[in-house]
């Protein structure tokens, strides 16, 4: 079975609708998808229901930003139900500081001498969330850099011209609004933050103690050393293990949906509380 519990849609800073992102799942052969978009759920009724005429299984996900220790880190939600009100509150705050984020991130460009920065990203976004994303393409298709990657390193990453700091929601509230409206938290793609082994360990600790069960062992952004490394981690905190390629864009090539490797023997997998 063929399972990919990390995807987005233009529902955030993904380039296929959700119906879109769902079709093509189905054709790559996935049998169960989530789609997990960041701060927000907008895309999941469209996309449950080509699931539907797809006949493939559907999760609802999430992914929120989450501040911890000075850093931003991303907890994925699955299997939730979207009626729980903290958890809309928690989107709504998110996404009210994404819009004031994204007049900072504007104004700090124009004094780089980048005008129509806001007005440039929102034309790139599906009008529901306003992410770096699309002040990246917006800035790639003035001819900033030359491609969406260029530009992060260029200017929207720590101590370049168009980076502002995040104010997200802390790690307990995250963990408390997905396993409260009776979902599953999962700490999405580890390898990426670059923390130290102590620091990750520190990490997962915390999330523990504030109620998550999951860690993305395999992911369409770690490699196999790192997946091998995050599967002890797992054993080792007693946390299921869940799989998910963090698609974006089907011109990202290097990220497809659906073809993941396989969970390491020993990992539970995330699925086994929900299927
Ligand atoms: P945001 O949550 O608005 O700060 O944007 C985070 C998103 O930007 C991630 O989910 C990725 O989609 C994208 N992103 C972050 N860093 C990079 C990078 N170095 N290259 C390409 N995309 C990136
Ligand atoms: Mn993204
Ligand atoms: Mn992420
Ligand atoms: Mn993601």
């Amino acid at each position: 079975m063929q399972i990919d519990l990390h995807s987005h849609s233009t529902a955030s800073d993904g380039r296929l609708a959700p119906a879109e992102l769902v079709r093509r799942a189905a054709q790559s052969g996935v049998d169960v998808l989530a789609l997990t978009d960041h701060d927000g759920v907008a895309g999941l009724d469209e996309a449950r229901q080509a699931a539907v005429e797809q006949d493939i299984r559907f999760i609802n996900g999430i992914e929120l930003s989450v501040s911890w220790n000075k850093r931003t880190i991303h907890i994925v939600g699955l299997n939730f139900d979207l009626d729980y009100a903290p958890l809309c509150a928690g989107i709504q705050s998110l996404q009210d500081f994404r819009k004031v984020r994204a007049r900072n991130i504007a104004d700090k460009l124009e004094q780089a001498g980048i005008k129509g920065a806001y007005e440039g990203a929102q034309s790139f976004s599906g009008g529901t969330m306003l992410g770096r994303m699309h002040f990246a393409q917006f800035l790639a298709a003035e001819g900033y850099a030359k491609n969406v990657s260029k530009v992060f390193k260029k200017y929207l990453v720590n101590n370049k011209p168009g980076h502002v700091n995040g104010e997200w929601a802390s790690l307990n509230d995250a963990v408390s609004w997905i396993t409260g409206s009776g979902g599953v938290a999962v700490i999405a793609h580890p390898a990426r933050y670059k923390l130290t082994r102590t620091k990750l360990r520190q990490l997962i600790k915390d999330f523990v103690a504030a109620g998550g069960q999951a860690i993305e062992v395999v992911s369409g952004s770690h490699c196999i050393n790192e997946v091998k490394t995050m599967a002890c981690h797992a054993d080792d905190f007693d946390l299921y293990a869940s799989s998910g390629s963090d698609f974006h864009d089907p011109d990202f090539p290097w990220i497809k949906l659906g073809q993941l490797p396989d969970l390491p023997e020993k990992c539970k997998p995330v699925w086994d509380l929900f299927l």
